[in-house]
C-alpha cells in the first residue's frame, strides 16, 4: 500500500511533542508492514536542525492558490533511515522562530494543506492513502474532495484524520473560510461550526475514516468534558471513528541502548539503575538515598497534564520522605509554583524548565516513580517511555493513561502502576501513598518494575491496525 503521512512535525528532523514522536515512529512501522510510506511536513527553515538539512535536495515548485492568493510553494525531499521525506517550502510561511503561536497559523497551515495535495506531481507519488493528523493537516480531505476529486489522479485516494489531541481544533474567524480557504459555494459548511471556521470539524466531515490514539479516548470524545465541543458531530459521525493506540520507539527508548543514561541496564541488571539515580542527584545537587523514592514528572506544565492536582497536594506529598524532580516548559503559574518548591524545599525538589530530551531520559532512568495525573490524555507517550525505564506510573485513569496503566493488584501480583479515577487531588493522593507503600515492599516492587518493563509498547500492533482500516476503506 502506498502511504503519505502528513503532519506539521516529524522526529528527528523537529519535533516539540508526542506528534513528533507518532510521525517519527509509525512510518517506521508501515515500512517494516512491507508497505510504500513517505512522510510530508513543513520545511521549518529556522528550526530544522542543519545536518538534516544538509540531507535535503530540491526537488521542484509549483504555486498554491488560497482564495485569491497564488503562493509560491517549493519541494525538498530527503531519505534518512529508508523513508523518504519531503519539506514543503514557503520563507514567508515556514522560515520563522518556533513552529505555531503565530497570528496567521489558520493561513500557514492551510497553504501547507493544500500544497500537499498540489505537490504530488512534483513528488512523482500517487499514494492510496493520505494520513492526516491534527488539525494542521486536517483540510487535506477537505481540499482533496472541493479541489482535486476531479483529476484523475486524485480520485481513488483515501484519506484517514488523526485526532491527536482535540484540545487544539485550528478555530478561526468564519471569514477565513471565503477569505483563505477559497472554497466552492457550499463546501464552507463542512468546516464551519458555531459561527468560527474549525479545520478539525472539516477533516472529521470529510475524510473516510477518523481515529484517536487510544480506545479509551475514542469513547471519552462522545463526552462534553473531552470534546471542546465536537461531542455532537464525532457522535454523529461514530461510525467511522476508530481508537489506535499509540506504541513508542523502543529502539530510541531503551535503557540498554540510550547514550543519555549515567549507566545502561536492562531488567536483569536492574541494581544498574541504582547508578541512574544517584547520577541524577549529583548532576542535580540533591542527597542521594537509595530508599528515598524520586517522582519524577516530564511534561508541558499545563492543566491537562494535572498540574492542578499537583499543585493542591505537592506539600502533603513532600511531608513524606521522597524526592520530586520535573522537568518541562509550560504554563507560567506553574513554572513559578514549582520553582517556589525548588526554593522552599531544596533537598528534596528540583524543577527543570526547559525542554530537553537528555534530560527527560536521565529522568525515566532515575526515578522510581513517573506521575501523570492527566485530566484528559489521548493516548500519553510519557507513561510508556517511563515504564520501559522501569519508573511506575502513578497515573488517572482516562484515555491512553486507561489503556496503557493495568493497574497493580497486591494480591494477584498482576500491574504496571497506581492509579486514580476522578479528577480530583485527594484520589491522586491516594495513588501515590498505595504507590510509596508498595516501594517500601522490595520484592512486591520489583514484580511491578518487572511488569511494567516487560510489556510490549512498541508500534507494530498499531502499525497492524491502522493499515486493517486503510484496507476497510
Ligand atoms: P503531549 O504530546 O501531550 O505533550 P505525550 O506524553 O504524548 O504528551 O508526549 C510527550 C513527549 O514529549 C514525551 O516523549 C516526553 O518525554 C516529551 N517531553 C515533554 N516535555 C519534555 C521536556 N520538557 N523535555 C524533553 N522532553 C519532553
Amino acid at each position: 500500500m502506498k502511504i503519505l503521512f502528513a503532519a506539521s512535525e516529524a522526529g528527528p528532523f523537529i519535533r516539540t511533542g508526542g506528534l513528533g514522536d507518532v510521525a517519527a515512529a509509525l512510518p517506521k512501522a508501515f515500512k517494516a508492514l512491507g508497505h510504500d510510506v513517505r512522510v510530508v511536513i513543513p520545511y521549518y527553515k529556522l528550526e530544522i536542525p542543519a545536518q538534516f538539512q544538509n540531507l535535503m535536495s530540491y526537488e521542484g515548485s509549483t504555486f498554491v492558490d488560497l482564495s485569491w492568493r497564488r503562493q509560491y510553494c517549493g519541494v525538498f525531499k530527503a531519505v534518512y533511515e529508508g523513508i523518504t521525506y519531503y519539506f514543503i517550502d514557503n520563507e514567508y510561511y515556514f522560515k520563522r522562530n518556533g513552529l505555531y503561536g503565530h497570528f496567521d497559523d489558520g493561513e500557514r497551515f492551510a497553504f501547507f494543506s493544500k500544497a500537499i495535495l498540489e505537490s504530488m506531481p512534483i513528488m512523482d507519488f500517487v499514494p492510496d492513502i493520505i494520513h492526516a493528523n491534527d488539525w494542521q493537516t486536517a483540510l487535506v480531505p477537505v481540499f482533496l474532495d472541493c479541489f482535486y476529486r476531479y483529476s484523475k489522479e486524485y480520485q481513488m485516494i483515501k484519506t484517514v484524520f488523526t485526532i491527536h489531541n482535540i484540545e487544539f481544533q485550528g478555530k478561526y474567524n468564519k471569514c477565513l473560510i471565503d477569505d483563505i480557504l477559497g472554497l466552492p459555494f457550499g463546501a464552507g459548511s463542512l468546516v464551519e461550526d458555531s459561527d468560527c471556521a474549525n479545520f478539525m470539524k472539516g477533516g472529521i466531515e470529510s475524510a473516510a475514516r477518523v481515529t484517536t490514539v487510544s480506545e479509551t479516548y475514542a469513547q471519552e470524545l462522545m463526552h462534553p468534558f473531552y470534546s471542546f465541543g465536537l461531542d455532537p458531530i464525532l457522535s454523529s459521525r461514530r461510525f467511522k471513528l476508530r481508537g489506535v493506540l499509540n506504541g513508542i520507539d523502543t529502539k530510541l527508548y531503551d535503557p540498554m541502548t540510550d547514550k543519555a543514561l549515567f549507566k545502561n541496564y536492562s531488567f536483569d541488571t536492574i541494581e544498574d539503575k541504582a547508578e541512574n539515580k544517584k547520577g541524577l542527584c549529583e548532576m542535580l545537587d540533591l542527597p542521594y538515598s537509595p530508599d528515598k523514592p524520586i517522582i519524577g514528572m516530564v511534561t508541558r506544565l499545563t492543566e491537562q497534564k494535572g498540574m492542578d492536582l499537583v499543585a493542591a497536594v505537592i506539600e502533603e506529598i513532600l511531608a513524606a520522605n521522597l524526592q520530586f524532580v520535573v522537568l518541562g516548559t509550560g504554563d507560567w503559574k506553574y513554572e513559578e509554583m514549582l520553582r517556589d518548591l525548588e526554593r522552599r524545599y531544596p533537598t528534596k525538589v528540583r524543577t527543570i524548565i526547559k525542554f530537553s530530551q537528555d534530560i527527560a531520559s536521565k529522568i525515566y532512568a532515575g526515578s522510581d516513580m513517573f506521575l501523570m495525573p492527566s485530566k484528559f490524555e489521548p493516548c500519553g507517550l510519557s507513561q510508556m517511555i517511563a515504564m520501559r525505564y522501569g519508573s511506575i506510573p502513578i497515573v488517572r485513569e482516562t484515555g491512553g493513561l486507561k489503556d496503557t496503566v493495568i493497574p497493580y493488584d497486591a494480591e494477584t501480583g498482576i500491574g504496571r502502576g497506581f492509579t486514580f479515577k476522578t479528577y480530583n487531588s485527594y484520589d491522586m493522593l491516594d495513588a501515590v501513598w498505595r504507590a510509596f507503600g508498595t516501594f517500601r515492599d522490595k520484592k512486591k516492587w520489583n514484580a511491578v518494575v518487572s511488569n511494567a518493563m516487560s510489556a510490549d509498547f512498541g508500534w507494530l500492533n498499531s502499525a497492524k491496525r491502522y493499515i486493517e482500516i486503510f484496507k476497510e476503506i
